[in-house]
């Protein structure tokens, strides 16, 4: 059994198909970039492998599992164990993702607790232990700000660190540096690349930044109108990628 199985995965939002019979598999640890032009259908992926989808208007065909758990047809209880353990979220924009008024650290907490049924104080001190880990200097300290006293990196850095309360067995990040400058990014990226290897957790990150996926991850699949166009390891891909869109998408070609 591979950590992600998506078969024949298709996403609608009325006449329009955002992802289109898409197939693939992540092997437990293993991480998988998928890029492609903005429009093309990743971050609809990224929402599927978290059953996000579920209880919109999307209709969604096919099937996506992860850790064996079928993500569309899961009940409330398993939906939530794989929510609050097995599979972690981060988006682009951490401050759509923390509440303005509440410390950061709080937040974490928060989120562990009601996962991992931990009584507050347990939390309290996880989400310390976590914000340490990611890098936050001062931790125990930073953990009572909130999240507009934290730098854009910083709060990514926080999010992430949400993220890995629940020690995941797959984290789904998506376009996590975008709106960060290059030498944050950077660092960003080697954060998430430390935590693979301290945690074994497995990795999808989605960008539209193929030099990012380059970076972090060991293969990439590329994506065009909500379909695989090509998937292979990085090298392969990036160093001679057979699909025009790819070689565009890497401005190989005028
Ligand atoms: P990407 O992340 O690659 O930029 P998305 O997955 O966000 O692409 O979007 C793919 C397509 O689906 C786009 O045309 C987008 O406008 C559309 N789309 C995404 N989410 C929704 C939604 N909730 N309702 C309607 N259309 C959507
Ligand atoms: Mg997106």
């Amino acid at each position: 059994m591979s950590l992600v199985e998506v078969d024949s995965l298709t996403v609608e939002f009325g006449d329009l198909r955002a992802v289109d019979t898409l197939s693939f598999r992540l092997e437990e640890g293993a991480a998988l970039g998928v890029v492609g032009e903005s429009g093309s259908g990743k971050s609809t992926v990224a929402s599927a492998l978290l059953g996000l989808h579920r209880g919109t208007g999307a209709r969604v065909t096919g099937s996506v599992r992860v850790a064996g758990t079928d993500v569309q047809e899961a009940d409330g209880e398993a939906l939530r164990r794989l929510r609050g353990g097995t599979a972690a979220m981060v988006f682009q924009d951490p401050l759509s993702s923390l509440d303005p008024y509440y410390a950061v650290g709080d937040q974490i907490a928060e989120v562990y607790r009601v996962h991992s049924k931990a009584s507050r104080r347990a939390a309290r001190a996880r989400a310390v232990e976590v914000l340490d880990r990611v890098g936050i200097p001062d931790a125990a300290r930073r953990a009572r700000s909130r999240p507009h006293e934290f730098s854009g990196g910083m709060r990514q850095r926080a999010l992430i660190a949400m993220a890995l309360a629940c020690e995941p067995a797959l984290l789904v990040a998506d376009e996590p540096t975008t709106a960060l400058d290059v030498t944050v990014q950077a660092q960003i990226l080697d954060l998430l690349h430390g935590l693979r290897q301290e945690t074994g957790m497995g990795l999808i990150l989605v960008t539209h930044d193929v030099g990012v996926a380059a970076e972090s991850v060991d293969d990439v699949l590329v994506m065009r109108h909500g379909r695989a166009v090509e998937r292979g390891a990085v090298a392969d891909v990036l160093g001679a990628p057979s699909a025009a869109y790819t070689k565009e998408l890497l401005g190989a070609v005028p």
